[in-house]
C-alpha cells in the first residue's frame, strides 16, 4: 500500500501544527509506504508575491517563481526534521529533484514526475516529504504551477508514483453541497463524482486547485478530501463510478463565483458580431464563460481580473463589432447548480430558474450544460439565490 498525504496551509502554519502533522503522518506510516506533499504556511506565499511587486511592478516571472517557491521549501524540511526527531525515518525532496514542468512560469505544467529515487526511499521506508507548488522547467530552472498548485503536485506525484490513493488534508472537512458560511444546513458529501467536482470548483467552491480534478480523472487517481483537524473520513471524490458501490445522485450542490464580471455592449443586431467580439478577446488571449443575446445588445462575463484589457480590446474592435457603447457591471455573482444529467432532464434546469423567480432574483445570464445550470445575478442576491436553491433541491441536513 501506497499513500500520498497532502496537507495545506493552514495545517502547516506553525511548528505546533507541524508536530500535529507529523502524528498523522506517523499513523499513516505505520501501515503504508507514505509521501507527504506540504504547502508553504499560510498567507507565507501572499507575503512572498507581495515582496515581488514591491521589488518591481514589472517582474520577470522566472525570478518570481524564484522567491514564492521558497515558502513550500521551508514547510517541507521543517516537516521532515520533525518526523526524524519523532523518530521515524524521512527526508525531503525538493520540486526539483523530481517534477519536471513546462509552459509559462507562475502558471506551469506537470510534465513528469521522475520518481526513481523517491521510489527507491518509499521502498526502503523512508517517509519522503516532497514541497508542493514547484518543479522545473527543461531550462533547469524554478518554476511554480499556479496559486493553489500543491493540489495538483500531490495528484501528479501520487500518479507518478502509482500510489493507491491520494488524500487532501485541508481545513475543512470535506466538500459540501454549498458553502456552509453562506447555508449553515450545508451538508458534507460522503462522495462526489470527480466531474461534478471540477464543475463545482470551476463554479466557485475552492476546495482543490480545479487542476487537480482534471488530472485525477486522467490518471484514474482517488482522492479524498479531509480534515487535518478533525478524525472524520471526508470525501471521496470517485474518479470511476463504475467501481464505486454507490447510486450517483442528481445533484451534487450549489455553487457561487463572485470572481467574474458583465461586459455589456450596445451593438446593433448584424451577422458576426458576436464573432468579432470574441475575436478581439481572443487576441488578447482572453476567454468569456457565459452569453447573452438582445437585438440591440450582446452580455457576456469575462474574470474581473481581465476586465479592463477585455474594455480596451472591444474598444479597439468597436467597428468590426458594430458596438455603440459598452460598459460593465462586476456587482454580479454567478450561481451554479451541479448534478449529473441536467441538461437531459429539462425539469431540473427549469426549476433552477422557477426558484430563482419566485425569489424574483433577476437574471442576467444563464448557461446550461450536462452538468451544470448557471445563472449569473446581481451580487446583492447570490446569498438568497444559494439558500433557496439548496432548499429547493433538498439538499440540506
Ligand atoms: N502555497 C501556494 C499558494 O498559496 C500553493 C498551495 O498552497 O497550493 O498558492
Ligand atoms: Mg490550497
Amino acid at each position: 500500500m501506497r499513500v500520498v498525504m497532502k496537507f495545506g496551509g493552514t495545517s502547516m502554519a506553525g511548528i505546533e501544527r507541524i508536530r500535529h502533522v507529523a502524528r498523522l503522518v506517523e499513523r499513516q506510516a505505520a501501515s503504508s509506504e507514505t509521501c507527504v506533499v506540504v504547502s508553504a504556511m499560510a498567507g507565507e506565499t501572499d507575503r512572498l508575491v507581495q515582496f515581488c511587486k514591491e521589488a518591481a511592478a514589472h517582474h520577470d516571472p522566472r525570478e518570481y517563481d524564484v522567491v514564492v517557491a521558497s515558502g513550500e521549501q521551508v514547510t517541507a524540511g521543517l516537516l521532515a526534521m520533525t518526523l526524524q526527531n519523532a523518530g521515524l525515518e524521512a527526508r525531503s525532496f525538493m520540486g526539483w529533484q523530481l517534477l519536471e514542468a513546462s509552459g509559462v512560469h507562475g502558471n506551469a505544467r506537470v510534465e513528469k514526475i521522475e520518481s526513481g529515487a523517491l521510489d527507491g526511499a518509499l521502498r526502503a521506508g523512508t517517509v519522503a516529504v516532497i514541497p508542493g507548488f514547484q518543479g522545473r522547467t527543461e531550462e533547469g530552472r524554478i518554476a511554480t504551477l499556479g496559486r493553489g498548485g500543491s493540489d495538483t503536485s500531490a495528484v501528479a506525484i501520487a500518479a507518478g508514483l502509482r500510489a493507491d490513493r491520494c488524500d487532501i488534508y485541508t481545513d475543512v472537512a470535506g466538500v459540501y453541497t454549498t458553502d456552509p458560511r453562506i447555508e449553515p444546513t450545508a451538508r458534507k458529501l460522503e462522495a462526489v463524482g470527480a466531474e461534478e467536482m471540477l464543475e463545482l470548483a470551476g463554479a466557485g467552491a475552492k476546495v482543490l486547485q480545479v487542476r487537480s480534478v482534471g488530472l485525477a480523472i486522467r490518471e484514474d487517481m482517488p482522492l479524498t478530501v479531509r480534515s487535518a483537524f478533525e478524525d472524520e473520513p471526508g470525501t471521496h471524490i470517485i474518479t470511476n463510478w463504475e467501481e464505486a458501490d454507490m447510486e450517483r445522485i442528481a445533484i451534487s450542490g450549489i455553487a457561487a463565483d463572485r470572481s467574474e464580471a458583465l461586459v455589456k455592449l450596445a451593438a446593433s443586431d448584424r451577422p458576426g458580431r458576436l464573432a468579432a467580439a470574441l475575436r478581439a478577446l481572443a487576441s488578447e488571449g482572453l476567454s468569456v464563460d457565459m452569453v447573452a443575446q438582445g437585438p440591440d445588445s450582446l452580455h457576456f462575463t469575462v474574470p474581473k481580473t481581465n476586465l479592463a484589457r477585455a474594455l480596451k480590446a472591444l474598444d479597439g474592435a468597436k467597428d468590426a463589432i458594430g458596438q455603440t457603447a459598452v460598459t460593465s457591471d462586476d456587482n454580479v455573482a454567478k450561481v451554479s447548480v451541479v448534478g449529473v444529467g441536467i441538461r437531459s432532464n429539462p425539469e431540473l434546469a427549469a426549476k433552477v430558474f422557477d426558484v430563482l423567480a419566485d425569489r424574483q432574483v433577476p437574471l442576467l445570464a444563464a448557461t446550461l450544460s450536462e452538468l451544470k445550470a448557471s445563472a449569473l445575478v446581481p451580487d446583492e442576491q447570490v446569498d438568497v439565490a444559494v439558500r433557496a436553491l439548496h432548499a429547493a433541491f433538498e439538499l440540506g441536513e
